[in-house]
């Protein structure tokens, strides 16, 4: 166990990385963060900040020495920064588990393992593999990059000649390895955060509802209105990955929902943006939850306080500096909770704040938490 009292070592200074501080700091550890920029959320939260690259190997030592067990909030965290913290610190999750999870390709040969439906589709390293895939699986169908793709980050969609002629020319042009996805209908998305500590103790969360818009989460909405059979099959995969991956902290399982039928979309071994209702609606937040399981602590309670909860990410609209929040005394009167992370910069679609609601229900959540937002504006300096 590692005792309160501790160090804590964070790779990354983002949101995730700022809201892991909070109940860290709460249960008495100490925060050490690696961040590459100035502008990031978790600095102001850390006793002890190194501001590097990633890539800096001996930077990512640093940080490991200075702690007595490290994490990470950004799954692109290069593999041999993640190797050279296991030399001097336990690293949670593991960096194999991280590693697998930084290629579509190696991510879905292990959920093929388990036997854990995911989009058909296959890796393709060329144009004429491209070709080939169209043959086999047909349009509408998607090519993402295996590696480094975020928010939908990476991503074509392929429905018709022209957008097929411009996944060409992408692959064609680029020298890394893509997964070709056929397009999967689906009524609903999901996505389970499961905790499992070092015991083998596990608690998932019940699954979250999520609604995107140009591929970023816009809309979480708990508890999620699949069917039962879909709610018990997504946490079983869940659990299934869990296990098969070695886990301890937190990580996620994105899904989509067919009746009672579930894919997996992807895996991120991590705290996540769907789980950030659970501060206030859960009755152990999920950056609780995952400070506990690295330190082996007893996990807590993932259960919903109310009838129901909601979020909605507040996005960067321009380019601007210094960012203040306007409206956040109409959304506070209604009832929601304001979240601003910090970041100095305003950048189109960046994520720069959250709102929860929690409410008798997930519809009276979702009103609440879009009439709050509706409110809120950002505005420079
Ligand atoms: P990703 O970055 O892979 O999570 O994709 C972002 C979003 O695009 C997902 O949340 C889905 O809404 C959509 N999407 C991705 N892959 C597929 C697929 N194979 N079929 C249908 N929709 C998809």
């Amino acid at each position: 166990m590692i005792l309160p009292g501790s160090t804590i070592g964070i790779l990354g200074g983002g949101q995730l990385g700022r809201m892991l501080a909070v109940p860290a700091r709460q249960l008495g550890y100490g925060v050490a963060v690696l961040a590459p920029s100035g502008d990031a959320p978790a600095l102001g939260l850390a006793d002890h900040a190194i501001r590097a690259s990633f890539d800096d190997l001996d930077a990512a030592r640093q940080l490991a020495q200075l702690s007595d067990v490290v994490t990470y909030e950004f799954e692109n965290v290069p593999g041999a920064a993640a190797r050279a913290v296991e030399e001097h610190a336990p690293l949670h999750p593991n960096a194999a588990l991280l590693e697998l999870t930084q290629d579509r390709n190696v991510e879905h040969a292990f959920l093929d393992r388990l036997g854990i439906p995911t989009a058909p589709g296959c890796a393709i390293h060329s144009a004429a593999d491209l070709t080939a895939a169209v043959v086999r699986f047909g349009l509408p169908a998607r090519i993402k990059s295996a590696r480094g793709g975020y928010d939908g980050g990476g991503q074509l969609r392929i429905t018709d000649a022209e957008s097929l002629h411009a996944a060409h020319v992408k692959i064609s042009l680029s020298s890394g390895a893509w997964r070709f996805e056929a397009e999967v209908p689906f009524e609903c998305e999901l996505s389970v955060v499961v905790a499992r500590s070092a015991s083998g103790e596990l608690v998932p969360f019940a699954p979250f509802e999520n609604e995107h818009l140009h591929g970023v989460l816009h809309l979480t909405r708990w508890p999620a209105r699949a069917s039962e059979g879909a709610l018990g099959r997504a946490l079983e995969v869940a659990r299934a990955v869990a296990e098969a991956g070695g886990l301890v902290g937190v990580m996620c399982v994105e899904l989509f929902v067919e009746g009672d039928d579930v894919r997996v979309n992807e895996l991120a071994p991590r705290v996540h943006n769907s789980g950030h209702l659970t501060i206030e609606a859960a009755a152990t937040s999920q950056f609780e939850q995952h400070i506990r399981a690295i330190c082996g602590l007893p996990l807590g309670s993932p259960a919903l306080r109310s009838g129901g909860a909601a979020m909605v990410n507040l996005l960067g609209a321009s380019e601007r500096r210094r960012v203040r929040l306007d409206g956040a005394a109409e959304a506070l009167t209604l009832g929601a909770r304001v979240h601003l992370y910090g970041k100095d910069r305003e950048r189109p679609g960046r994520k720069m704040g959250h709102v929860t609601a929690v409410g008798s229900s997930g519809d009276e959540a979702v009103a609440t938490a879009l009439s709050a937002t509706s409110s809120l504006r950002l505005v420079g300096a």
